[in-house]
């Protein structure tokens, strides 16, 4: 018989984990019994993913640079890459813009609702946190994202998985090194680096034969931890105006790879798709980043000197679904408290939002943190924010499932361009899932 494929495994994994965590609502113990008993298994494989997420970017990106044996072809590849990715974000935005001024979701909120959810949520330590969080970031300089980029120590960058950015960076930096010395003195390290890398994504297989298992623990907590249905029903519009962007964006990127990269789109997105229900699962662009890296490298055929730079570079700063996101929640707030937004503040929200999606971390409800900022900028007075934030709270979760997987998507489609524009999107090297596996057992 033949064997099911893997997304069809994971999406089983997802409704069965859907379902049972609606089963477990309707028991008085359903609740502690999924946080104490199926939760945790959810738990362990994302952080299994996030454990192996830091050795795959150093090893994949050092191999990438070495075997490129010119300097310049890592210049061509990064500057496409920057200006690629603010170019998608750019549109991602535009999207969501003129579908919340076109649809006013906010204009539906009655202020019974606005005055239940503030009531449940402006007071909340998540609501609270989330302003406190952006307060400190606003509070640091404008090249402070520079200066943090560039680590101090090696190693302790590499000890911090939010510090994606500063492994990105040693990597690139030991990667040139090598490269400046010679083929013939790097070679020991080379070797070293190419192994690892073979070692990382080997784990990476792994770690996936017990996704749709974990799928199942993750979506079942997911349900059990949702808000009263009653609000979500009432934030309908204002979500329905988010996901009918992330659709529009979906079918953007479907246009980009079939006119530019000339692939079926279909194929696109069901070689990606294990990327995609991870991404939905975990909302964590950078636990997703091992997946996405295995599926455009080994089964879209992207070189590994492309996507082990682009991919990296874009779970951190390229998240179009999140900019979207945040486009449409800014405007929805104004238009819910009854308050003007201006054309020039529209472009500020463009320019906000662009800066904003690259600050915003890779892991869930970060995207938030970062349009209090957005907020900021267009004028909602402080003592606004906590009421702004508390009206698209209860919906944050399932959009920003939604988001992420914009997200990735977007990674994976610049991936595909930039190998493309630079002659390096090739014929995909499937490795069965579990190759090797039985010779090993
Ligand atoms: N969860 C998103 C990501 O990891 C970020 C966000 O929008 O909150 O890509």
């Amino acid at each position: 018989m033949k064997k099911l494929e893997l997304h069809w495994k994971i999406l089983i994994g997802m409704i069965l984990g859907l379902l049972f965590g609606f089963l477990m609502l309707q028991f008085d113990w359903g609740k502690s019994f999924v946080s104490d008993w199926i939760k945790p298994f959810g738990s362990i494989f994302v952080k299994l993913l996030k454990l192996i997420a830091i050795p795959l970017i150093l090893a994949s990106l050092i191999k990438g640079i070495s075997d490129l044996k010119d300097i310049s072809k890592f210049k061509n590849i990064g500057i496409r890459t920057i200006i690629i990715y603010v170019l998608t974000t750019v549109v991602a935005i535009s999207i969501g813009l003129m579908l919340v001024n076109a649809l006013q979701p906010g204009d539906g909120v009655s202020d019974e609702t606005i005055a239940k959810l503030t009531d449940t949520y402006s007071s909340t330590s998540g609501v609270q946190a989330k302003i406190a969080e952006a307060t400190k970031q606003v509070e640091s300089g404008p090249l402070q994202f520079l200066e943090d980029m560039v680590p101090d120590n090696a190693l302790s960058a590499m000890s911090n998985n939010k510090l994606m950015l500063q492994v990105i960076f040693f990597s690139i930096f030991l990667g040139i090194s090598m490269l400046l010395i010679g083929e013939k003195r790097a070679e020991p390290l080379k070797n070293f680096f190419d192994s690892l890398n073979d070692v990382v994504l080997k784990m990476v297989d792994l770690i996936m034969l017990s996704a749709p298992y974990a799928v199942f623990a993750l979506l079942a907590s997911v349900v059990v931890s949702s808000d009263d249905p009653d609000i979500l029903v009432a934030l309908a519009q204002y979500s329905g105006v988010v996901v009918l962007g992330l659709l529009l964006m979906i079918s953007f990127y479907v246009l980009l790879v079939t006119t530019i990269t000339k692939k079926n789109p279909f194929w696109f997105l069901k070689e990606i798709s294990p990327a995609q229900l991870l991404a939905f699962s975990t909302s964590s662009s950078a636990a997703t980043l091992p997946v996405t890296m295995e599926r455009v490298t080994e089964h879209i055929g992207v070189e590994e000197e492309v996507s082990s730079f682009v991919l990296p570079v874009g779970a951190t700063i390229n998240m179009d679904g999140t900019s979207l996101y945040q486009a449409v929640a800014a405007v929805f707030i104004f238009q819910a408290l009854g308050l003007d937004l201006t054309f020039g503040d529209q472009i500020t929200i463009v320019l906000t939002a662009l800066l904003a999606s690259i600050g915003s971390a890779a892991v869930p409800g970060a995207g938030m943190v970062m349009l209090v900022i957005v907020l900021e900028s267009v004028g909602l007075p402080p003592e606004l924010l906590p009421i702004g934030l508390a009206l698209i709270f209860a919906v944050d979760r399932p959009l920003d499932m939604c988001r992420t997987v914009i997200n990735v998507t977007g990674d994976a489609t610049v991936s595909m361009l930039v190998a493309k524009s630079v002659g390096k999107l090739g014929e995909p090297k499937i490795k069965e899932w579990d190759d090797h596996y039985e010779e090993v057992k």
